[in-house]
């Protein structure tokens, strides 16, 4: 059921630069604080000119209980797993891979040089799927649905919307959390206006422009949390790119420990165990 209320910004924050992986430079959205994010637990911006900042990429490590979803704006980024499954990800596309009970992965730089950029994003999975088989879904950027209206350009890779009269279903659907994961493109003094099922998280984060959202104008690298009720209703001051994701919180416990995120400590425990004894994927 949706609202016609305009959903108001909450809080807004800045992304922080960070290192992950074995030295990338990367901007943090955020992490850590489930509840107002609930069901996503993280976003990481990268984005760079320079090899130094990404070539060392994501050697080989293990993820358990979650999903990530990785979309490349530009550059080639080879994903390869314990299961064989091998990805080259470019401009555009988006790898989904469900870690679940164990998945031990690397996502390794194909460029020594050139422009890199693009999100990962985590999503959460519910208590009863976190021990699941693991999976992943590479979407090559041609599969992900797009439609255009007065040179606002909106592009779903999960969810559905219903946008300028159109109903979009995006490339990943039918998850217990029901991620909305859509990039959104603004010329100047556009406006758009998307229906959110209420009771959802809602987020923007700009990542070029900016945008006034309920009477506040949320600028490049900042990410805006929304009120749980009623439409986005978005205005570009700028050309704008942001990306726009709601889903349904799962409010359960979360226990998150680097690269597993279960319900409890003893879980955590059994998952080190697990990658120590070279059992996590099995
Ligand atoms: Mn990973």
């Amino acid at each position: 059921m949706n609202s016609k209320k305009v959903r108001e910004i909450l809080q807004i924050n800045t992304a922080r630069p960070a290192s992950d992986g074995a030295g990338v430079k990367l901007n943090r959205v955020f992490s850590g604080t489930p509840d107002l994010y609930d069901p996503f637990l993280l976003l990481d911006a990268f984005g760079s000119d320079e090899a130094t900042d990404y070539i060392a990429g994501f050697p080989s490590h293990p993820h358990r209980g979650f999903e990530t979803v990785t979309y490349m704006l530009e550059g080639k980024m080879l994903h390869e797993d314990h299961m064989g499954n091998k990805g080259l990800l470019n401009n555009g596309d988006v790898q989904w891979m469900t870690a679940a009970r164990g998945i031990i992965h690397s996502e390794m730089p194909q460029q020594e040089e050139g422009r890199m950029s693009g999100f990962q994003l985590w999503v959460n999975l519910p208590a009863s799927e976190k021990m699941k088989d693991p999976s992943y879904r590479d979407i090559p950027a041609s599969n992900i649905p797009e439609t255009n209206f007065d040179g606002v350009k909106v592009k779903a890779i999960a969810g559905e919307v219903d946008f300028n009269g159109k109903h979009l279903i995006g490339a990943v659907s039918g998850l217990s959390s029901e991620p909305l994961y859509l990039d959104v493109h603004m010329p100047n003094d556009s406006e758009i206006s998307i229906p959110i099922v209420d009771g959802h998280t809602a987020l923007i984060y700009v990542y070029e422009g900016s945008v006034d959202v309920a009477g506040k104008n949320i600028k490049q690298t900042q990410l805006a949390i929304l009120s749980k009720e009623g439409v986005v209703s978005a205005k570009s001051v700028k050309n704008a790119r942001f990306l726009l994701l709601a889903g349904k919180p799962l409010e359960e416990p979360v226990v998150q420990h680097g690269p597993f995120v279960m319900n409890t400590a003893q879980e955590i425990e059994q998952a080190i165990q697990d990658y120590r004894a070279g059992s996590l994927t099995t």
